[in-house]
């Protein structure tokens, strides 16, 4: 009990000296960015993830608007900008009783440099803050103090030194706020954009035309309409499990809410089916951790990044929504154009898609839009090489099951078990001989995929 407390002291104490430290520091002109790439909307995640629980325990549904056509990767400094969203968010999360915390963010290509013009917004639905404190809450050591504010923890450093870093991005904050009706905090940054812009835009399924959204949360249900219309779909919105059982005529994707007051989205699936609606259901979460290995494996836990949304939803309507045993879909890898004819050729005859990256990034890209059954890797390219692409596949969605063949001129002595310690599951020795690729093939199909070959 004491110990916690010690504890708990220890922490607050830390995280003012902290504050102090970084403000004398700013004052001083000792701080310093540090740019680097970095995914601006996993640091947004990854800063409401450790809000999250307090959020849960006071009720708030913390949400995040990130525009779907945006860029994700940009240039830098990801410790100050988590700063600067852990000071705003967490500050809306500490002055916000019931509602939510949105996380909008924006942007705008400029034309002349290729960077991006970001506004990010943070915006709740809390006590609010009167016209005449909004500039003075910038300043250090300030707080509004009446009543109902000053029944909150803190030290009145937190918006001076986001001010500060914001400026250090050579950016502007501001906020928008009337007393009683939330705030709105914003702030512009022009970051260089890393990440290929001609990179496709998420999308759905071709069957994907009407989708059905079931969210008890009216702020959820906006976000996930204006995705989805974005997307080119029909939307359909229901705000109970109940309702939504009598309105699954010609969907053709449900997007469901979890916890759902009951029936809850599991029980709506199972009542779904039970009625002969095979159609694919994605079942959202605010909750960490699934209540069962079931649930770990089929419920996405919001808020949801865009990738994981649309991997998720390729992976239902590829559950459900297939006949028969679909095409195998091959990624190959090869910066060398001779290479790619002569693999080609080998397999003309298959029953394959067939898609070629030049090089590793490209690689990257293709295996998040066209989600390959299997990768053909060269391991010598330009740019990023094929173990470096296979790293980073392995992190994403699906990436970390998807059999990744080597394509190599040096597999003598060490080099297969450096290969496959690089994370390739096989390799084929180059020149390719088309009885090798056969095999390979055959021996990798997944299931629910047919075999490119006819059997005689
Ligand atoms: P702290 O939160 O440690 O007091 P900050 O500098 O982060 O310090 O904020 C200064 C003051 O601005 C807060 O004490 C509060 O009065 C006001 N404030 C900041 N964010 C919000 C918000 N989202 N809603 C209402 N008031 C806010």
């Amino acid at each position: 009990m004491f110990v916690s407390t010690i504890k708990n002291s220890g922490e607050a104490l830390l995280a003012i000296i902290n504050d102090v430290l970084d403000y004398s520091k700013i004052e001083a002109d000792k701080l310093v960015l540090h740019p680097d790439v970095f995914d601006l909307e996993r640091c947004i995640h990854e800063v409401l993830t450790l809000l999250q629980p307090t959020a849960r325990e006071k009720g708030i549904a913390l949400i995040v608007d990130y525009d779907l056509f945006m860029p994700t990767m940009f240039i830098g400094d990801v410790g100050r900008m988590r700063q600067v969203l852990t000071n705003l968010v967490g500050n809306a999360v500490k002055f916000t009783e019931e509602g939510h915390v949105l996380v909008r963010v924006v942007g705008r290509s400029v034309e002349e440099t290729g960077a991006c013009d970001l506004h990010v917004t943070v915006e709740d639905t809390g006590i609010g803050i009167a016209p005449d404190k909004t500039q003075h809450i910038f300043g250090e050591f300030n707080q509004v103090e009446d009543e109902r504010n000053r029944a909150f923890e803190g030290t009145g450093l937190g918006l001076a030194i986001t001010r500060q870093l914001i400026g250090l991005m050579n950016g502007d904050i501001w906020v928008d706020s009337a007393p009683g009706e939330g705030a709105s905090f914003g702030f512009r940054v022009c970051l260089d954009v890393d990440e290929d812009m001609s990179l496709a835009p998420p999308c759905l399924p071709d069957s994907v035309q009407h989708v059905l959204i079931v969210d008890d949360h009216a702020v959820n249900r906006a976000l996930l309409q204006k995705q989805m219309e974005q997307m080119g779909a029909r939307v359909t919105l229901c705000m109970s499990a109940h309702e939504a059982l009598g309105t699954l005529q010609g969907v053709d994707l449900v997007l469901c809410d979890h916890h759902l007051a009951a029936p809850d989205g599991g029980t709506f699936e199972q009542q779904a089916r039970a009625a002969g609606h095979a159609v694919p259901v994605v079942k959202l979460s605010s909750v960490q951790a699934g209540r069962g290995a079931e649930d770990a494996q089929q419920v996405v836990r919001k808020p949801i990044s865009r990738r994981d949304l649309f991997h998720k939803i390729a992976e239902a309507v590829n559950r459900e929504g297939q006949a028969g045993p679909r095409q195998l879909r091959v990624l190959a890898a090869e910066d060398n154009k001779t290479n790619q004819l002569i693999l080609s050729k080998m397999l003309k005859t298959a029953d394959l898609e067939l898609r070629f990256a030049s090089n590793g990034h490209e690689a990257v890209q293709a295996f998040e839009v066209f989600r390959p059954d299997l990768v053909l890797m060269d391991i010598s390219m330009p740019h990023m090489d094929g173990k470096e692409a296979t790293a980073v596949i392995r992190g994403l969605p699906g990436g970390a099951e998807v059999p990744i063949i080597a394509l190599t001129a040096h597999a003598v002595g060490g080099d297969r078990e450096n290969i496959l310690a690089a994370g390739l599951d096989d390799y084929l020795s180059k020149p390719l001989r088309k009885a090798g690729l056969v095999d390979v093939l055959k021996l990798y199909l997944p299931d629910g995929v047919r075999s490119p070959f006819a059997e005689n």
